[in-house]
């Protein structure tokens, strides 16, 4: 009937708890391991500074800091608190003790700048803002009442609190049931474009995380994996490693090696100290191992078991050359968006990864699919190309206050659109094709058109203007303009790209432009961005 499903089945150890009173943090402590295992097991490890938390630390900081944010900063539930802050120990920490008294907690990228931050904050209304000490400077403006993650050693002064001091001071409380959430609750609000326009609020339920850690756990075997010792790169802030890293992981009781950004050689180092086994990562750093790796001396990879890769598109050519390349190490990509709480698709098993280069994997438990014509909507067999719808657990309540993004995004019976062109071979794996939908993925991070092209606009000498991906070797996509110039403007290419990277964060900057006539439009006024697309690459091929 044109609807494909998981041919996985959940086992009774894998079920997804129905209790409607159950939230994501009890459920997650309640999954670390038993006491004596906990005081010995590490959760987490500093990469920069090899400090390590137990899982009974980390438990203890949890309930600490809930019981600080609950009555020293009378954080009640449903209050949103935003998170800014590069990854570090005291992260995930800090989304659960916010998720465990029911607060709603919202992310963001740290290298955003300070007016998409301030947008964010007039988005989603924080009762309070937890802040990393660099960027502090950008929620101040605000007037969000913020404490910090840790206090600076040389300063920081002009904040009461931090999050260490709060933990350090307060009794570690068991968590009273009456302000608990439950399933249905909002947990988070995770900001992502979408199909279409600029950057929107996904709420994400409790029983959204939920399904998603079981499904995560389900994903790996637990009792070999529990011994895993994993690395972290990929930022708490999104769903990946919010999902992955901020909640799911512990689930399992392995340790993570945090790192605060990704850097290749950092990351080589950190697998050879650590005997790290297992990478959940994505394309650019993919193309990084294969290519570079070999370029550092005294790097031994020879602990490393899995690489993960998702958040945008994996070629076959570059699976292939990194299956040569490192042999004994199985690489599984997957396929998933915020929208969806995370994964969609994963490869269970490493002899289907390795027969099928270049796809994504198939459904996992829980999730049914169907591949639309664009056109007709109708749904489309095996092989044949159309938008990927989804329908799990995990799918997102709503758009934060937009109802009509909402309804053109979920839409009959609960069916998500993915904005993905996706076809599915008769095995049921899933292949990416192309994006159908504007966003651009710059090193796996979401660039909104709708964005850039706002800010472009209000420059006096453009007139119009449109942007568009363009395909880069190491970055995945790069954002490229093009622009109608005023009558008589002599505007620049360079001052074009220097007039947005004053405005955006550094992976949202325009590094192409193009100059034209007139932007190509449907005669409902939408930007006819294939044409620009093709467009460019004509130019590019032509040069
Ligand atoms: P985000 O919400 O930031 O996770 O972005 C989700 C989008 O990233 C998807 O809709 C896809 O366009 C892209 N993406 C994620 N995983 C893959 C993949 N395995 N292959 C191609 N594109 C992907």
């Amino acid at each position: 009937n044109g609807i494909y499903r998981s041919l996985h089945c959940l086992g009774e150890r894998h079920k997804i708890p129905k209790d409607p009173n159950l939230d994501t943090a009890t459920f997650v402590l309640s999954q670390f391991p038993s006491l004596h295992h906990a005081e010995l097991r590490i959760a987490l490890i500093d990469s920069a500074t090899n400090q390590r938390v137990t899982y009974a630390q980390l438990h203890r900081s949890v309930l600490s800091l809930a019981s600080g944010l609950q009555h020293a900063l009378k954080i009640q539930k449903n209050d949103v608190v935003f998170v800014l802050s590069p990854n570090s120990l005291l992260y995930p920490t800090i989304c659960l003790a916010v998720l465990s008294i029911g607060a709603i907690l919202t992310t963001a990228n740290p290298l955003n700048t300070e007016s998409e931050i301030a947008k964010q904050v007039s988005d989603s209304d924080p009762k309070l803002a937890i802040s990393g000490p660099d960027e502090l400077h950008k929620l101040i403006p605000t007037g969000v009442p913020t404490i910090l993650t840790s206090r600076p050693t040389d300063g920081g002064e002009d904040v009461l609190l931090s999050v260490e001091e709060l933990i350090e001071s307060c009794e570690p409380a068991e968590l009273e049931r009456k302000n608990r959430p439950c399933q249905s609750d909002t947990a988070a609000i995770l900001y992502s474009s979408g199909t279409t326009g600029t950057s929107k609020g996904v709420v994400l339920t409790h029983a959204n995380f939920i399904s998603v850690i079981t499904l995560l756990k389900w994903s790996m075997d637990v009792t070999s994996a529990q011994n895993d010792v994993f690395l972290c790169f990929i930022p708490l802030f999104h769903i990946y490693g919010l999902a992955f890293f901020g909640l799911g992981l512990f689930c399992v009781g392995t340790t993570t090696v945090l790192m605060k950004k990704f850097e290749l050689k950092v990351m080589l180092d950190a697998v050879k100290e650590y005997r790290v086994n297992n990478i959940p990562a994505v394309p650019p750093v993919i193309l990084g191992m294969v290519k570079y790796a070999g370029k550092f001396a005294g790097v031994d990879l020879s602990s490393l078991r899995r690489v993960g890769s998702g958040a945008a598109p994996l070629s076959k050519e570059l699976v292939e050359e990194f299956r040569q390349r490192f042999p004994w190490v199985e690489l599984r990509p997957g396929y998933g968006l915020t929208e969806s709480c995370g994964a969609a698709t994963i490869f269970a098993s490493n002899k289907d990864a390795k027969t099928r280069s270049g796809s994504s994997g198939r459904l996992i438990p829980g999730f049914c699919a169907k591949i639309v014509d664009v056109e007709t909507r109708k749904s489309l067999p095996p092989y044949k190309e159309g938008e990927l719808w989804i329908k799990s657990p995990t799918v997102m309540k709503e758009y934060l206050g937009k109802t009509e993004a909402t309804a053109e995004t979920i839409v009959s019976d609960g069916w998500l659109r993915t904005g993905d062109l996706c076809y599915f071979d008769e095995d049921g794996f899933l292949y990416v094709v192309d994006r159908l939908k504007e966003l651009i993925k710059h090193n796996g991070y979401q660039v909104a058109p709708a964005e850039l092209e706002a800010i472009l606009l209000a420059h006096p000498r453009i007139l119009d203007t449109a942007v568009i991906p363009v395909e880069d070797e190491e970055a995945g996509q790069i954002p490229m303009a093009y622009v109608v110039r005023a009558v008589g403007s002599q505007l620049t290419e360079a001052q074009v790209i220097e007039y947005v990277a004053n405005q955006v964060a550094p992976y949202k900057k325009v590094r192409k432009v193009g100059f034209t006539n007139a932007i190509p439009r449907s005669t409902a006024g939408k930007i006819l961005r294939k044409d620009l697309i093709l467009l460019s690459k004509q130019q590019i091929a032509s040069r």
